[in-house]
């Protein structure tokens, strides 16, 4: 008896049934809280000082699944109840100090970079832990802070004052995707501008698989955020424009790498809403994006391939999504131990295959998968990806993760989409 026992219980905790009976309303609120944070170190080295603690007035995230069933982001946030030390709430995430860490300038300098996480808000005391995960895939901590939700302290502020919309309303936000969509670059007369994008961005998203197949699961709302001045930064032609959350070509100085800094001000007008996920749409007909899982994504809006890297930001932003090419200019050689499974769904380095896609090969087909014309539209492991020519393996010969084509995500992509779809709707 005992055995059996013992099977089940194990069966039930691989299976998150233990975790997933946490009961929300025990818990938590109806807020959310937010910790802002500096994290600063360099290329060897990492540490994290507390900026602020806010109280933001939703939570758009599920209240079922509050443990985290994947393993994706280089980052988690665990909250343990104080008293009983019970794991209550985690979640994985990325960061922009992480890819600047393999960068040139991060063995030259020590920088810092304001960043920020967010769970339920507690109604009791609790433990809050961001541990970050090292080459082997081992979690350490960067940051321990114990809080108490009735600290007198925990700002309270109002939002930015801005206005909101609706672009797509399908159900209430803890069973829903919730998109918020922050505007950059757009003055006060092209606010009707950034209407008609907000729109146009909500068809493409759905004009694409697996999204569209679960289109009535998700919220799309935007803030009416002003700009000073029309367009972002483009450092390299000298130009610098007063914008409400600062986004920029050239970060790290990869020319279409789009991206912004300023965390605080991207928190603080996503909040006037209930979100999951925050898309920024930048202002500029120049090609650009990106997105960081759990962070938040970007793309530019009068671009004409703006529509495939919309999605293919999301990718990244949404679901963990690894880019499937491997030439380009940017350099991440050291990104990957090839002796460890990364933790993205859609890259391998075939140590732990059975982990990722393997079911999904067809037994004829064999890995790695040669890159000719008759395997390409196979499921196999074609050499290549995640920036690396060489170790790491994709799930097909082309997809929206490796190449500028709209609505072609490989299936394995697909379903990585399709689980968390149905982990943020259960
Ligand atoms: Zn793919």
């Amino acid at each position: 008896m005992n055995r059996i026992f013992s099977v089940i219980i194990i069966f039930l905790i691989i299976n998150n049934v233990v975790f997933s009976q946490i009961n929300y309303k025990d818990y938590f609120d109806v807020q959310t809280l937010r910790i802002d944070f500096m994290h600063c170190g360099n290329n060897l080295k990492e540490s994290a000082y507390l900026e602020q603690i806010v109280q933001e007035p939703f939570w758009g995230g599920s209240k079922e699944t509050l443990i985290d069933p994947f393993n994706y982001g280089e980052y988690r946030v665990m909250v343990y109840d104080s008293v009983s030390s019970k794991l209550i709430y985690s979640r994985g995430f990325g960061c922009l100090f992480r890819e600047w860490q393999i960068t040139a300038e991060a063995k030259k300098i020590e920088r810092s970079f304001y960043e920020s996480v967010i769970c339920p808000y507690p109604k009791k005391t609790v433990k809050v832990v961001i541990e970050s995960r090292d080459k082997k895939n081992n979690f350490s901590e960067l940051l321990s802070l114990t809080i108490n939700p009735k600290d007198y302290f925990i700002k309270k502020e109002k939002g930015s004052g801005f206005k909101s919309f609706k672009v797509l309303s399908s159900g209430i936000p803890s069973k829903s995707i919730d998109i918020v969509l922050i505007p950059d670059g757009y003055t006060e007369k092209e606010m009707i501008k950034f209407r008609v994008d907000a729109h146009r961005f909500t068809e493409y998203l759905f004009n694409c698989s697996p999204f569209k197949e679960y289109k009535n699961k998700f919220n799309i709302r935007a803030v009416e955020a002003i700009s000073v001045e029309s367009g972002p930064d483009i450092p390299k032609d000298s130009i610098w424009r007063n914008t409400v959350v600062s986004t920029s070509f050239y970060t790290f100085n990869s020319e279409r790498y789009l991206m912004t800094y300023d965390i605080k001000a991207v928190r603080d007008i996503a909040s006037i809403v209930p979100y999951d996920q925050i898309y920024i749409l930048v202002n500029s007909d120049k090609y650009g994006g990106g997105g960081i899982y759990n962070f938040y994504n970007v793309c530019s809006s009068n671009h004409k391939a703006s529509e495939f890297v919309f999605t293919h930001e999301f990718g990244h932003g949404f679901a963990a999504l690894a880019d499937e090419y491997y030439t380009s200019d940017v350099s991440y050689n050291d990104y990957f131990d090839l002796t460890v499974e990364p933790f993205q769904p859609n890259i391998t380095t075939l140590v732990d295959f059975e982990s990722k896609w393997k079911e999904m090969v067809n037994e004829n087909t064999p890995v790695p998968t040669p890159s000719i014309p008759e395997n390409y539209d196979k499921i196999g492991a074609f050499e290549g990806g995640g920036y690396v020519a060489k170790g790491i393996y994709r799930p097909m010969y082309n997809c929206s993760m490796k190449s500028q084509i709209v609505d072609k995500f490989c299936p394995v992509c697909k379903k990585a989409i399709e689980d968390m779809i149905l982990v943020y709707t259960k």
